[in-house]
């Protein structure tokens, strides 16, 4: 007999517990499948935990199926089903050649009661495959097989029934066995030979009664694919585990006290119910994710990573930063005097709190909010002027070499009549170049530094370093700081974003950052008139276009680019340039920046545009973050449905940055399908950076808005930071208090224990 199973047991060995006819093969596909899903190494790290954290995405009542008879309109309901006919047919013959095949495949089926009209399931089956595909259902839904399937059923005038649309049947119909008379036969043996090797796009057919009793009668989870295992067998697998696995194998791991204030039920409850509903628990929290179960594991999802921050955050506090920054009555004049305008009384609160901070003993680490067009470089100018007029050096790190060069360009002509050396430090220097600027910098002899985020990368020393800047955050690590730390200095940090992250969220993700707010516009700006066009509106865009730049003004023109078609977005983008340029607007100045242009040729660009030699810029999303050319006041982007919310709202702010009234136009092919119209029109509604990064975050999730893959952010496996705030609030509380009151304590330091070896937290260089 193997050991018993504990959350800690190896997937790819579940093979010797006879589970679910779970073979050798299958166990391994399974570990490599979870492991690749919870970001494991390898397979062989894959665990019971990792298969339990595996949660479903919904649940289907099969305790009480609907009849035929009970279906309504629309109605969402499980039907179990018998096939009465079942096939394919050819559909749009006339595709292209070489169109692959589409086929619509149709199964019509009576319920056990065999009243009212057989229904309809029906599915599209497309692919080099197609007609393989086909097959395989005609032979599976034979008629009297037995089946469950699930959807929103619509009454279908042409077939004169109701019909269901599947869009995968592999997750949406499950097969079961054809009932057989009293015969309860159970057949747990193992051998290889019972192990299904399943088709990676079907379903598997189970002949296993005792098996197919996990799937119907009852409430069951529906589980997305997960490699290729369906729905159906990973609710076998995750039965059979629950089933062998004991409570004291699912170890609790929040003291009982914290689980009485929060009312949490035991950890192996949680895991055991968010898989099997009890026959009594409502449905409805369960599909809100408001189930004790769900809400104990949500609660212990945040409670580790607010624990882990904590600890972050405790350990800079205690930590002394090399300079020592004073800001008396001749720093301020010297920064006084070089000021192009009247500060805002927000930046004016800002720039308190940073020189705060830049005077007290530990380092800075400051994130600045502030929505697009809030001024924030000037508040970031001002802390390095701070540093510099003490002595130190810094620098400014932007995420794209065509916001540093602009950087460049307007700190060199601010500081110009100061003793201030300023430099631009890019990639893409000439070697010799770059050694020369390296060695000034190691002497001492550069003051600022601006570059893109190479900057800390290459092997770049300082011989001061007093604070750093990084600009546009979100486009950033929050792991720079470790990795300047590593590297001998501890400087000042100071973040900037325009992502206006919701309160809760920047507590848990900058939880070790202190945050300002610039929430005023500087004075003088026209909002920007934001219009969502067709294709058909081509013409008037034309004219918007030819408008603006009569009038003396300047128009951006900007296409997507994605990675996985960048070639043909290229070629999109400059053959829209050439036509711009020779046909419709000979009489204007065109000109066309993208990220492969090189570095000095976009800089032209730019320099060319900001003098207002060029009136129409094409370009790529290059210019989404940070540039400021306050003369443009049109904005026309292609194919705005391509683009995430947060992303337009940073493109749109490129204009209305001056005092005439600018414009935004997104342009779509997809206005009238519903979803892009109202994505679009969330646009048009609102100019608030912070309702539309909420809609971003509901629609996108906050791996999107923040760039999770960069920014070093675990992945929650079960809570929602926008659904959620709530309970993140809670465990926030309780990690203060354990960190607090309870420092000292047994408990605290098994807590600190756990989340240190926790790799997802990043946590393992905190001391
Ligand atoms: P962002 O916060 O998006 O980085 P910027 O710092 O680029 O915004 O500022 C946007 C524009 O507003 C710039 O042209 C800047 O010169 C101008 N600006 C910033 N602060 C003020 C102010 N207090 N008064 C007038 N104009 C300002
Ligand atoms: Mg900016």
């Amino acid at each position: 007999m193997p050991e018993p199973i504990t959350l800690d047991t190896r997937i790819d060995e579940l093979y010797k517990y006879n589970i679910a006819r779970l073979g050798e093969t299958l166990s391994r596909k399974l570990a490599q499948a979870l492991a690749s899903y919870a970001g494991k190494k390898s397979a062989g790290e894959a665990n019971v935990e990792d298969l339990l954290s595996y949660l479903p995405m919904r649940y289907e009542d099969r305790s009480n199926l609907a009849r035929i008879r009970d279906l309504q309109e629309g109605m969402e309901a499980s039907l179990e089903l018998y096939a009465k006919l079942a096939g394919g047919y050819q559909v749009g013959k006339k595709r292209g050649y070489g169109q692959p095949k589409l086929f619509i495949f149709e199964v019509t089926a009576t319920d056990k009661e065999k009243t009212g009209r057989p229904v309809v399931v029906w599915w599209f089956v497309s692919g080099a495959h197609a007609h393989d595909i086909v097959n395989y259902y005609t032979k599976r839904l034979s008629r009297g097989a037995r089946f469950i399937t699930f959807g929103r059923w619509e009454w279908d005038d042409r077939r004169g029934t109701y019909a269901l649309r599947l869009n995968k049947p592999g997750d949406e119909l499950e097969l079961l066995p054809a009932p057989r008379q009293g015969e309860v036969e159970t057949r747990r043996g193992g051998e290889d030979k019972n192990e299904i090797e399943e088709n990676p796009s079907t379903d598997d057919e189970s002949d296993d009664p005792v098996l197919a009793a996990v799937h119907a009668g009852r409430r069951v989870p529906v589980y997305r694919k997960l490699g290729t295992f369906t729905s159906k067998r990973l609710r076998e697998i995750v039965h059979g585990v629950l089933q062998l696995i004991s409570d004291q194998n699912i170890k609790e791991t929040l003291p009982a006290d914290l689980r009485q204030r929060q009312r949490l039920i035991p950890r192996s409850n949680a895991f055991r119910q968010i898989h099997f509903p009890a026959e009594d628990a409502s449905l409805a929290q369960y599909e809100q994710a408001r189930s004790p179960a769900h809400l104990r594991l949500i609660f212990e999802d945040f409670f580790w990573l607010a624990l882990g921050i904590g600890l972050k955050r405790g350990q800079r506090t205690k930590e002394h930063k090399g300079a020592k920054i004073t800001i008396d009555a001749s720093v301020k004049e010297s920064i006084r005097s070089l000021l192009p305008f009247k500060l805002t009384n927000a930046q004016r609160g800002v720039v308190r709190q940073i020189f705060a901070d830049m005077t007290s003993d530990a380092p800075m680490n400051r994130l600045l909010q502030g929505d697009v067009g809030s001024g924030k470089t000037i508040v970031a100018l001002i802390a390095m002027l701070a540093a510099m007029e003490n002595g130190y050096q810094i620098a400014l790190m932007a995420p794209t070499e065509i916001l540093a060069e602009q950087h460049s360009r307007n700190i060199k002509r601010l500081l110009a009549k100061t003793p201030h050396r300023v430099e631009l430090l890019t990639g893409s220097l000439r070697a010799a170049e770059k050694r020369r600027l390296q060695a000034d910098l190691a002497a001492g002899n550069i003051s600022a530094c601006i570059g893109t985020h190479a900057l800390v990368q290459e092997s770049v020393s300082f011989s001061k370093l007093g604070l750093v800047v990084i600009d546009e955050q979100h486009r950033f690590g929050v792991m720079q700081r470790a990795e300047l730390r590593a590297r001998g200095f501890n400087p000042d940090v100071l973040v900037m974003t325009a992502t206006p992250i919701p309160r809760s969220l920047a507590m848990t993700v900058y939880g070790d950052l202190d945050v300002s707010v610039i929430d005023e516009m500087p004075p003088g700006r026209t909002p920007v008139e934001t219009l969502v066009f067709g294709e058909d509106q081509r013409q008037e865009v034309k004219q918007l276009i030819r408008r603006e730049a009569r009038a003396g003004r300047q128009v951006y023109v900007v296409y997507p680019l994605v990675e996985e078609s960048e070639k043909t977005d290229l070629r999109d983008a400059t053959q829209r340039f050439e036509y711009l340029r020779d046909v419709v607007f000979p009489k204007f100045t065109v000109g066309l920046v993208h990220g492969r242009m090189k570095p000095a040729e976009k800089d032209e660009v730019m320099r060319r545009f900001l003098a207002c030699e060029v009136q129409i810029l094409v370009s790529t999303t290059v210019i989404e973050v940070g540039v400021d050319v306050p003369n443009a006041s049109l904005m026309i982007v292609e194919h705005a449905e391509r683009f995430g919310l947060s992303q337009l709202h940073q493109l749109r702010g490129r204009v209305g940055r001056g005092a005439e009234k600018s414009y935004c136009v997104l342009l779509t092919s997809d206005k009238r399908t519903s979803v892009a119209a109202e994505r679009l029109g969330i646009m048009a509604q609102t100019s608030d950076g912070f309702v539309i990064a909420e809609k971003d975050l509901e629609l996108r999730g906050a791996g999107e808005l923040l760039g999770t893959r960069q920014s070093g952010l675990p992945e929650f496996r079960i809570g929602n930071l926008l659904r959620d705030q709530q309970i993140l609030e809670q465990a926030r509380k309780e990690v203060d208090f354990y960190l607090t009151t309870r420092a000292k304590s047994v408990e605290t330091a098994k807590m600190i224990k756990r989340v240190k070896a926790e790799a997802r937290f990043g946590l393992a260089a905190v001391g």
